[in-house]
Formats: structure tokens, C-alpha cells, sequence
């Protein structure tokens, strides 16, 4: 072995030396090593330890190299026998003689096995990190969208709870009730339209101060400061009725009701207060309470009136009594021995039949006076006693036969005597009409006041005329102008029921089973 073959042989890369047929004619041992292969004198015989996915493109790669005279270079496997890979750089030029004739081709092979491992390794990694990143990416883009989705969402959110908000404020202006949103300790956030509109202060010079001192005089600000606390423990609406004065003096009366907000942990976060101007109900109220004063001073007299000829003769009794023996005692005393004795007896009669007379007129007097309300703690039975001593000349006069039973057990009312007194006289002046053409001396009146344990006194008036139709539902007879009758008025039984109602009673009709028709009302008993 030459020396230059023995250096060649020591060199860390793969030396060959080929004619142009691909014939090797040299060949350093690490050539050998690495092309895996032997010396052998055929032409291209090494292209076959050339792993085969790689040898057509390294065959071509030659021919083309010794087609065009152009330098070879090609990375590409050497497939040794025991599986093994050897990955190579392979550099190859041509060898040209003293007339520039390509002769043959001189080439180097270096084994870059470790190098494309690691290149494929880092490629790898490279990719499995690319993988990861664009995963990441992904991942993060999926943030980000559902980033972008949270924003978007979040800003109609907003969007729409201005939206709602002006929306609710546009409401709550254009209401037209006063309504005023507070925060827990009462001081005033927000003071809708009619408020402005009422109190003639605007929004600004309000908000911030407390309700109380807005309009509310002071007699009435400890009711709003007592609600706001109460409103602090429970969320039960408080409402209350105040004065509202606004700023130029002008009062008015405003019924108030709240509503609380409270957040997740249930503490009071608003106080919204809504009033409503009752100032015009209250006087139509009145005005109401008014008429019906007065309307039951006008039933009251139509009644008299209807009893005008008997009450008359009523009177007429005692009055006669009176004249004749006022004229037995001048006659008495006109005589030569006057009998003193006779004389004031029959002047005694005299002042009795005067008293009795007097006790009519005052009853009379009483009932049709214009009186106000007066209701005091008052016995049922010397109300129902009265009313029938009144009817008592109708009585006569149309032979009714009355049965009164009194309650053994005195029972106490809180009533307007005048009122109740009233209601007894129509129903019994009804009874009587009803029983109009029932024959004589069967005509019937019961009156009967008693108990059950029910607190109420129970008053029933029974006659046996001629009844209510059997087709007529009895609440028709309660309601106003309903008369069967050619002169009457149908405000009767009306008035008769807005009475007992107004005392905390009621009043009904039933059909008897017989004749005739039963009315019952009650009244409570009173306490005291
Ligand atoms: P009026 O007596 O002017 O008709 P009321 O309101 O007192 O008005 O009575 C209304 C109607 O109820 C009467 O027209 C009559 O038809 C009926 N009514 C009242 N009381 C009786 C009664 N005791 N029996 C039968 N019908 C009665």
C-alpha cells in the first residue's frame, strides 16, 4: 500500500476515483465502509447498496452529471445489511485530461447520519413545537373569539341595560303617577316628570336630599323615616297617605306605595316610591258622603211624608184630650163652687196629654232633622222599640197584628240611632204595603232581635203580604230605583243596605215558605 493510499485511508470522509462508465477505479477503505460495499470491477454495481428509495434519484442525478459536465451533489442513503440507514453527502466532479476530455469522475461521500438525525430530530421538534404553537395559537384564537364573543356580549348587555334603562326612565316620566327612586337611607336618585311637574322643583335641585324634606311637611316626614326603616327588616310594601306641598304652597294628599331592590345578599340596595294624588278622590269622597247624608235625609222625610195622615191623627188625639179638658176646667171654674180637686186633675191630664203630644213632635223632629253622624254605644232593642212606636199609627190604621220578641240578653250596638231607627221604619212601613191586600185581621208583623255567638245582633222583619215574585233574585230589590210600586221612589231597601253596610252589617230578603217575605240585617255587637 502506497502511502498516499495509507493517508486516503486514514481520512474521515469516503474517496472514489470512477471512469465515466461508473466503474470504480480506486476507492479509500472508508468508501468501502461506508457505500457498504466491495471493489468489483462492473460499472454503476454500487448504485445497489443505495437504499432504494434513493437510487433512481441518485442514478439520475449521475447521468445528468455526466451529460452536462456538470459537478454532483445529492444527499442520500447507503442501506447496509443490518437495517441500518447511513445517511450521506456525496460530492462528485469530473476528471478531465491535458485536453480538457472528461475522463473520468472523482467524488466524496461523508457520512451526515448523526447530522440528519439530529436534523430530523430538531426538524421534529421543530414541527412537534410548531405543532404545539399552532395549537396554542388555536387555542389562543378560540380565547380570543370567545374573548371577542364575551365583549360583544358584554357591550349589548350594556348596551341594553342603557337601552333599559332610559327605556325605564322614559316610563317612569311619562307616568303619571310620582314616583321617586331612593337609596336605602332615603336620600332621593331619581324624581320622575310628574314629580317635577307637581312639586315645581327640578330633578337637580332634589336629588341627593333626603325624601322627607321634599315636599312633605313636617308633621308627616317621622310616617316616611318610620317606613324607610321598616323597609330596612322586611320587604312587605308600607303604604301610607301624606300631605304634598308643592313650591308655591299649594297642598295636595298623596297615597304612597314602595317597592324595595335588593341585591344577591339580599341587602336593600333602592327604595322606589310611588304616590298617587288622592286630593280629588278624597273631596269626591266627601262630596259622595255628602249626598248620601242627604239622600237619607230625603228617603227619611218621603217616609214621614208617607206617614204625614197618620202621625196627624196621632197627634190630633192629645190635642183634643188637651182642648177638652182645658174646656172642663174653665167650665168647672166658671161655676159658683168650683171643685179645686177636679180642676187640677184635669189640668194634670192636661200636661200629660201636652207631654204626649210634645213626645211625638220630638220624635218627629228628631227623625227628620238633618243631623250629622252620630253613632254611639246604643241598645238594638230601643232602637227596634222606637221605630215600631213610630209606625205605631199605620199599625192601627191597617189592623196589623205585630209580634215583637225582644232579645233576652240586652245587646249592645255602635250605631247612628236616627240611621238604624230608619231602616226598622221602612221595612216595617214595607210590610205594611205588602200586606195591603191581605184580608183584614190576618195581616201579620213579626219582629224578632236575637244572637247566635257570632258577635252580631240579628234583626229580622217577617210579614205575611204578598211576597216577592218566585222568579225575582232578591238582591234586585237593593239596588237603586227598583220599585214595584206606582208611586214609589225604589231608595228604600238601597238606602237601607248602604246604611247597614256602613255600619259593618248586612241585609238581605228571603221568600217565605208561606205568604210573605222576611228582611234580616245585622250589626255588630259593640265592645265597649
Ligand atoms: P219602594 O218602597 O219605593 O218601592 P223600596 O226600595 O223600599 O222602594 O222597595 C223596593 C221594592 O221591594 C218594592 O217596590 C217591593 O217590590 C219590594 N219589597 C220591599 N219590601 C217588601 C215586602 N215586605 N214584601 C214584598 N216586597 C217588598
Amino acid at each position: 500500500m502506497t502511502l498516499s493510499s495509507k493517508l486516503t485511508n486514514l481520512l474521515p470522509i469516503g474517496l472514489f476515483h470512477s471512469d465515466l462508465t461508473g466503474r470504480i477505479l480506486y476507492a479509500n477503505q472508508r468508501w468501502f465502509d461506508i457505500a457498504n460495499t466491495q471493489l468489483n470491477n462492473n460499472s454503476l454495481y454500487w448504485l445497489h447498496s443505495i437504499h432504494p428509495e434513493d437510487r433512481t434519484r441518485v442514478e439520475q442525478k449521475w447521468l445528468r452529471c455526466l451529460e452536462n459536465h456538470l459537478p454532483f451533489s445529492a444527499e442520500f442513503r447507503y442501506q447496509h445489511s443490518n437495517q441500518r440507514e447511513v445517511w450521506v453527502s456525496c460530492q462528485i466532479v469530473l476528471e478531465y485530461d491535458a485536453q480538457e476530455q472528461a475522463i473520468g469522475l472523482i467524488g466524496t461521500v461523508s457520512d451526515i447520519t448523526d447530522q440528519v438525525k439530529q436534523n430530523t430530530m430538531l426538524r421534529e421538534k421543530r414541527s412537534d413545537l410548531e405543532q404545539r404553537v399552532e395549537e396554542k395559537t388555536a387555542d389562543l384564537r378560540a380565547k380570543n373569539r370567545w374573548l371577542q364573543q364575551v365583549l360583544t356580549q358584554r357591550k349589548k348587555a350594556e348596551a341594553d341595560l342603557r337601552e333599559e334603562r332610559n327605556y325605564i326612565s322614559a316610563i317612569l316620566d311619562t307616568a303619571g303617577a310620582l314616583v321617586i327612586v331612593c337609596d336605602p337611607a332615603g336620600i332621593i336618585l331619581f324624581f320622575n316628570r310628574s314629580c317635577q311637574v307637581r312639586s315645581l322643583f327640578s330633578s337637580e335641585e332634589v336629588k341627593g336630599k333626603p325624601i322627607w324634606e321634599v315636599c312633605i311637611p313636617k308633621k308627616d316626614q317621622k310616617k316616611i323615616k318610620n317606613v324607610i326603616q321598616q323597609l330596612a327588616f322586611g320587604d312587605e310594601p308600607v303604604k301610607l297617605t301624606s300631605k304634598w306641598i308643592n313650591n308655591q304652597r299649594k297642598h295636595s294628599t298623596i297615597s304612597w306605595t314602595n317597592t324595595t331592590l335588593r341585591n344577591e345578599n339580599y341587602a336593600l340596595t333602592h327604595i322606589i316610591f310611588t304616590g298617587i294624588d288622592i286630593t280629588e278622590q278624597l273631596l269626591a269622597q266627601e262630596e259622595a258622603q255628602q249626598h248620601q247624608t242627604e239622600l237619607v235625609h230625603v228617603t227619611r222625610l218621603s217616609t214621614m211624608g208617607e206617614m204625614a195622615a197618620g202621625m196627624a191623627h196621632e197627634l190630633n188625639q192629645p190635642l183634643t184630650a188637651i182642648v177638652s179638658y182645658a174646656q172642663g176646667s174653665i167650665h168647672r171654674l166658671s161655676s159658683k163652687q168650683p171643685k179645686i180637686k177636679d180642676i187640677i186633675q184635669a189640668l194634670n191630664q192636661v200636661t200629660s196629654q201636652a207631654q204626649r203630644a210634645g213626645n211625638i213632635i220630638r220624635r218627629l223632629r228628631k227623625f227628620v232633622s238633618k243631623g250629622e253622624y252620630q253613632r254611639s254605644s246604643i241598645d238594638i232593642s230601643k232602637i227596634i222599640a222606637d221605630a215600631i212606636a213610630m209606625a205605631n199609627t199605620e199599625i192601627k190604621k191597617h189592623s196589623i197584628q205585630v209580634n215583637y220578641e225582644d232579645s233576652p240578653d240586652k245587646l249592645l250596638v255602635n250605631a247612628d240611632t236616627i240611621q238604624v231607627e230608619q231602616v226598622v221604619l221602612n221595612l216595617i212601613i214595607n210590610a205594611i204595603e205588602a200586606m195591603n191586600t191581605s184580608p183584614q185581621h190576618s195581616k201579620k208583623l213579626s219582629i224578632k232581635i236575637f244572637t247566635y255567638k257570632d258577635n252580631y245582633a240579628h234583626i229580622r222583619v217577617s210579614d205575611n203580604g204578598e211576597g216577592i215574585p218566585s222568579t225575582l233574585n232578591t238582591d234586585r230589590l237593593f239596588e237603586t230605583f227598583f220599585t214595584t210600586k206606582k208611586e214609589g221612589m225604589g231608595m228604600g231597601l238601597a238606602i237601607c243596605r248602604s246604611i247597614i253596610e256602613a255600619h259593618g252589617g248586612k241585609i238581605r230578603a228571603s221568600k217565605n215558605l208561606g205568604r210573605g217575605a222576611t228582611f234580616h240585617f245585622t250589626l255588630p255587637l259593640s265592645t265597649s
